[in-house]
């Protein structure tokens, strides 16, 4: 297996990881219209691992920017424990 082939299955295995769904708004997309969102911004120091790395819609990803991720989810979608959870237990 080549490095890239390698690097496009652990993407992929993130998103089946969260049943391909937006960890910020909820809905759910097909595997190819996610992106991957750095929890932590990479412009703050976030790593690319996995640890870090949660699928994320395009507007949610471009809406989160570099805000911290919890800040901007509440701002933008109210409190949801069951999300915060999802993600916490993911970084953590
Ligand atoms: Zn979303």
């Amino acid at each position: 297996m080549t490095n890239s082939e390698a690097r496009k299955l652990w993407r992929r295995a993130i998103k089946e990881h969260f049943n391909c769904t937006c960890v910020y708004c909820g809905n759910n997309y097909e595997i190819t219209e996610l992106t991957l969102d750095h929890v932590k911004p990479k412009t703050n120091g976030g790593e690319s691992l996995t640890s870090n790395l949660v699928p994320a819609c395009r507007a949610c990803n471009q809406g989160k920017g570099s805000s911290h991720w919890l800040r901007w989810m509440r701002q933008t979608f109210g409190r949801n424990y069951s999300r915060e959870q999802l993600i916490l237990n993911h970084i953590s």
